[in-house]
């Protein structure tokens, strides 16, 4: 399995472009910029698309042509910028689209679907398990909200190849039985928000450094991390320290950064 990184931000990116914050310095002078956080699965199964993630794709080389299938998390806007679906129906003889999602998510798409648009919409809750394309989808549940509980999702994917990944953001931090549902996982990459850094104080709905290490050793505690796994923070923000020190605080948890435009390799195929 391939996911591209099409961008690894928090909602505000970072830098926040309004800020001047020595955080913002810092990756401003390393020319370390991170968009939205989104992901292209092997060309065809897009997971989250804020405003931002389709330009990406483009600066990045890469076409949403074959994307044949979109995994909503939930409907805040750095995840769910549903003109992208206007945009793509102005494409002749452009393919089927499934979009899968919280139903509320949903809702905020539909407008943007024309007549005759080839786009069929998939809702979806924590706990259910169902085929999305060659894909084996299981939907996670999220301790995060839009409108409502339980409208936010997370995704634990399992490629044609058998390579399986957990998608897991926005997230905020797991209650100890939620991890029942990812027990002997094993995953081959694990994507797992880390927007606060050292500032937890400003939102229980995400997590900082020291929730991303508890929800990881929980999430090892349960199989579903383990020696092989590649831990990928996404959904970085400005809260969190320059990037040296970034990089030396997520190592003490077996993690790392991701960046925009990086290729996850995952998997039996992968090297
Ligand atoms: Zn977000
Ligand atoms: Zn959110």
């Amino acid at each position: 399995m391939e996911v591209v990184l099409l961008g690894t931000g928090a909602a505000d990116g970072w830098p926040n472009p309004f800020c001047r914050c020595a955080s913002c310095e810092d990756a401003r002078r390393c020319g370390v910029l991170r968009g939205q956080t989104s992901a292209l699965v092997d060309d065809e199964l897009l997971i989250d698309c804020g405003p931002e993630a389709p330009g990406a794709a483009s600066r990045l080389g890469r076409t949403l042509a074959g994307v044949g299938h979109l995994l909503i998390t939930h409907a805040h806007s750095d995840h769910l910028g549903p003109q992208a679906l206007l945009s793509r129906s102005w494409v002749p003889g452009v393919g089927r689209l499934e979009v899968v999602g919280p139903a509320d998510a949903l809702d905020l798409c539909r407008p943007w679907v024309g007549p005759g648009d080839p786009v069929r919409f998939t809702p979806v809750t924590a706990g259910d398990r169902i085929a999305v394309g060659a894909y084996d989808v299981r939907v996670l549940p999220a301790w995060h909200r839009v409108f409502s509980d339980g409208d936010a999702v997370l995704y634990d994917v399992t490629g044609p190849d058998g390579a399986r990944i957990l998608w897991a953001t926005d997230t905020g931090p797991w209650p100890d039985d939620w991890f029942d549902a990812v027990r002997g996982a094993g995953f081959d990459a694990v994507f797992l928000e880390e927007t606060l850094g050292d500032r937890e104080d400003v939102s229980q709905a995400h997590l900082g450094l020291a929730r991303f290490g508890r929800m990881l050793a929980s999430l090892r505690l349960a199989g579903a991390v383990d020696h092989h796994t590649d831990v990928v923070a996404v959904h970085l923000g400005h809260h969190n320290p320059p990037l040296d020190r970034l990089a030396a605080r997520l190592a003490e948890h077996g993690a790392r950064a991701g960046l925009d435009g990086e290729v996850v390799a995952s998997g039996p195929t992968s090297p």
